[in-house]
């Protein structure tokens, strides 16, 4: 079976070998994330370089995603490996400046932040395990309470009220990494901690035109309320659970993650479903039932994409976790009503309120995958450009397998976030006609569809100074 909802797997200490990296991606690893948050910036291109090599080894594409750490504040390091425990009851001092942490004393770099607490302040260590109350303050200092007991390691992220964080995101250090993302040709950027459209325009700004895909990281209460807003202006999009869960009451996550499923699916715009989805697999050989669920859950609610974080990149078997993930997703996907789901999606989808050519796309789009169930077609090839065509396509949840091709491997690259699809490259060609005919012969090649299929395919005009996919055909194969 073919797995349809790809896996984000994030590349850390534990998996940033060559060889770890071509074992991932062997597994199945379709997008390799790595965290900004940590790790140098050389560190990183290496392990774009590494997982470029890996790819090509294996013949697969694989996107890169940098993932820019925004205004996320981190306190200094508990002793390795163990970490601290802070226990419920127990009396922590913050003390502002560099500095090993330990479970009576928790240092924190970020400038003016210790100093801005206030008393009564709650604040949410390692993605909300351990929370503090703040119960007195003093200039670089604060004295708090452990509410929530738990152990803390590495550099976990501290959490504050929204109000104490002066920096906006894309931070100014952010705006910088990504000028060097974008000229080393990562794949994907996610912006973490976005709060508005804004945001991602800002990011947008900088990036320049024909940049990577913009991800923006839903995470915070303002992202959730202006949250179509947002979609509108990134390119795709990605379920925080972890900061979600901090920022808004832990019970709302569930629903908001459908939500936002739910949204970014009409729109056409790729969604990952991110954190702790196999956490227990950081340590443990299987994971827990209710992990299991979650991720079954996920495929059913239509995410395009799971995403694996500390499972991979500090876990004990970072290949076991992106094996599992995927074992779970195609048990999911045999029981997931996609026909039910393409039918609902006619009604949602925007049509008419995309501008020009967009339209065109959304209506070929729509028009494909009817016209796909209605010959019971054994393939789907989406010739593309920017990739626009086939996100289009991909977000009817076609029970046919999608394949786009593009003349660009950047293109082809961004397809690997998108459900369904198997991206690959083909050469340029200067009629819609051989567009078609190349498509069709090189999945006939590579064992796609067979003599007898009846194949749907999406195509342009390739000497159109505005790409759009207007021309859908049946193709007989023989
Ligand atoms: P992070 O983002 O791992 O960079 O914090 C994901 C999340 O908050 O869930
Ligand atoms: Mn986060």
């Amino acid at each position: 079976m073919v797995r349809r909802t790809k896996i984000v797997a994030t590349i850390g200490p534990a998996s940033e070998s060559s060889e770890a990296i071509r074992s991932l991606v062997e597994a199945g690893m379709d997008v390799a994330r790595l965290g900004f948050a940590h790790g140098t910036l050389a560190s990183h291109l290496e392990n774009l370089r590494r997982i470029r090599v890996a790819a090509a080894d294996c013949g697969r594409l694989v996107g890169v995603l940098a993932d820019l750490p925004g205004p996320k504040v981190r306190t200094g390091p508990f002793p390795a490996p163990v970490g601290a425990l802070l226990a419920v009851g127990a009396r922590v001092t913050l003390v502002a400046g560099p500095g090993m942490s330990d479970s009576a004393m928790i240092t924190v770099e970020e400038p003016g932040l210790v100093g801005d607490l206030e008393v009564g302040d709650h604040l949410a260590l390692g993605d909300g395990a351990v929370v503090l109350e703040v119960q007195d303050t003093g200039p670089d200092k604060a004295l708090a309470v452990v509410q929530n007991g738990g152990w803390l390691q590495g550099r976990p992220g501290l959490h504050v009220p929204a109000g104490r964080l002066r920096a906006s995101s894309p931070t100014a250090a952010d705006l910088h990494l990504l000028e060097e993302v974008v000229a080393a040709g990562f794949d994907m950027v996610a912006i973490s901690f976005v709060r508005s459209a804004d945001d991602i325009s800002r990011a947008r700004a900088a990036a320049g035109p024909g940049g990577p895909l913009l991800v923006a990281k839903i995470e915070t209460r303002p992202a959730v309320d202006q949250l179509t807003e947002i979609i509108d202006v990134a390119d795709a999009v990605m379920i925080a659970r972890g900061d979600l869960g901090v920022e808004c009451p832990i019970e709302e996550v569930p629903h908001l993650q459908k939500h936002i499923i739910r949204t970014c699916v009409a729109w056409g715009r790729p969604v990952i479903t991110a954190t702790q989805m196999l956490e227990s697999m950081v340590h443990a050989p299987t994971p827990t039932r209710a992990e299991v669920s979650d991720i079954a859950n996920a495929v059913f609610d239509g995410t395009d994409a799971l995403m694996l974080s500390a499972e991979t990149a500090i876990g004990h078997d970072p290949v076991s976790a992106v094996r599992t993930m995927a074992r779970i997703a195609i048990r999911a996907e045999a029981e997931a009503d996609y026909v039910q789901w393409g039918g609902r999606l006619g009604k949602l989808q925007r049509l008419h309120a995309l501008p020009g050519l967009l339209a065109i796309t959304a209506a070929t789009s729509a028009a494909a995958w009817q016209l796909a169930l209605n010959v019971e077609a054994d393939a789907i090839l989406c010739c593309t450009r920017t990739g626009a065509s086939a996100r289009a396509i991909a977000r009817f949840r076609p029970t046919a397998p999608l394949i786009g091709l593009s003349p660009s491997a950047a293109t082809a690259r961004h397809l690997t976030l998108t459900w369904g699809l198997l991206p690959m490259t083909v050469p340029e060609q200067a009629t819609t006609d051989d567009i078609v005919w190349f498509a069709v012969e090189r999945a006939h090649a590579m064992g796609l569809v067979d003599q007898g299929d009846t194949v749907v395919v999406m195509a342009g005009n390739p000497v159109d100074p505005e790409p759009v996919t207007d021309d859908l055909r049946v193709v007989r194969v023989r």
